[in-house]
């Protein structure tokens, strides 16, 4: 039972520890709502958090504008995201599970993880969309035309034809409940480097909007991508336009929000063979590289489709861009042509607000 003598004493203590507790709580709020006024409800920090990795044989760059805490969880996610992509689709490297297909798919049925598998489907659709302007079975060609092992002469119209029969994207099987690729003639072989910035540039934009990010810039090498919201007191993201005659400089600048921007030119990677400059593009249809526009830029809502898209419309010129504008919307091309003191600028499409320098 309960001794009821000292009940008046409890009480007032009770009561005393209850004021306490609830000054404690009061001061407590206050701070808060003060400490929430200052920072304002919804504004990011001005200055960003920039991080850069050696990934891809070149360079990422990721701009945000977020506290560091959030800033250093989706950058430690992005960065072994893309080490992974990088590892499992680098056909340089033999150890890739690409590198595997490669060397296998000829005799068996390759069953892919679903991060290749993944990449594949993408690279399918890049084939449909641009009626095989853009063609990851390039393999052969790209070995051919000396980009694996560096070559003295320049090939033969025999050997260009040999290696045509062992492209095109129509004679590798897809099966789609094994998720296996099987080629149907030997000696074909994969080649994913017209994909694989922009496929990596929407899983990192998509980790971003996981870890709540939503004011960010991803430069992937020249691939890049930026969220719909913009950076802090400015109005969208300016992106420069390279000049593919003067690196150093720019033709301009795009304005953009919630886009991804890819640029092909032959400036980035070439040989030269016999005094001919070879260019990394190659037309899969003729087995030739491809002179093209001296630099294409391709302004669209998914990294994939960017990266695809610049590759496919360097091949097929502005018909090409004028092709894929109408099949997806929100697409754009800036087309970079003419000699280097006189470059000629092409738009095609919506490409965004182009803004001379
Ligand atoms: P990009 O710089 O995105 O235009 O990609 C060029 C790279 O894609 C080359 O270095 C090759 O690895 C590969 N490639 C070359 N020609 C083609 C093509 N017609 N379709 C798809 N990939 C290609
Ligand atoms: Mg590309």
């Amino acid at each position: 039972m309960e001794n009821t003598e000292h009940r008046p004493a409890r009480d007032e203590q009770t009561r005393r520890r209850l004021i306490t507790l609830l000054t404690m709580v009061g001061a407590l709020v206050t701070l808060l709502i003060i400490v929430h006024q200052k920072a304002g409800p919804d504004l990011p920090p001005t200055q960003p958090v920039v991080r850069e990795f050696a990934i891809f044989d070149s360079y990422a760059r990721i701009t945000l504008w977020t506290d560091r805490d959030t800033a250093e969880g989706a950058l430690a996610a992005c960065a072994g995201d893309m080490r992974a992509i990088h590892d499992t689709i680098n056909n340089y490297d033999e150890e890739s599970e690409l590198s595997a297909l490669n060397r296998t798919a000829a005799t068996a049925p390759f069953v892919c993880s679903d991060l290749l598998w993944d990449v594949l489907q993408a690279a399918r659709e890049g084939y449909e969309i641009s009626e095989g302007a853009f063609d990851v079975s390039v393999g052969p060609l790209m070995a051919l035309w000396g980009f694996h092992q560096k070559r003295d002469g320049l090939p033969t119209d025999e050997e260009i034809a040999a290696a045509l029969e062992t492209v095109g994207l129509d004679r590798v099987q897809f099966d789609d409940r094994a998720r296996s690729v099987r080629f149907s003639v030997p000696g074909m072989s994969l080649d994913l480097g017209g994909i694989a910035k922009g496929y990596a540039l929407d899983r990192v934009m998509d980790i971003l909007r996981r870890h709540h990010v939503s004011r960010a810039l991803v430069d992937l090498g020249g691939n890049i991508a930026c969220t719909d919201l913009p950076p802090p007191q400015r109005e969208a993201f300016y992106v420069g336009i390279r000049d593919p005659f003067d690196t150093g400089a720019m033709l301009g600048r795009i304005r953009v929000l919630g886009r991804s921007l890819a640029t092909s030119g032959n400036y980035e990677r070439r040989l030269v063979i016999q005094g001919r400059t070879i260019g990394h593009i190659i037309d899969p249809r003729t087995g030739h590289p491809v002179k093209g526009p001296a630099g294409v830029t391709a302004i669209t809502t998914s990294g994939r489709n960017s990266d695809v898209f610049s590759t496919a419309v360097f091949v097929g010129g502005a018909p090409m861009a004028q092709r894929l504008c109408n099949a997806v919307p929100d697409t754009g091309f800036v087309l970079i042509s003419g000699l280097p003191d006189a470059p000629v600028r092409t738009i095609v499409g919506d490409a965004g607000v182009v803004i001379d320098e």
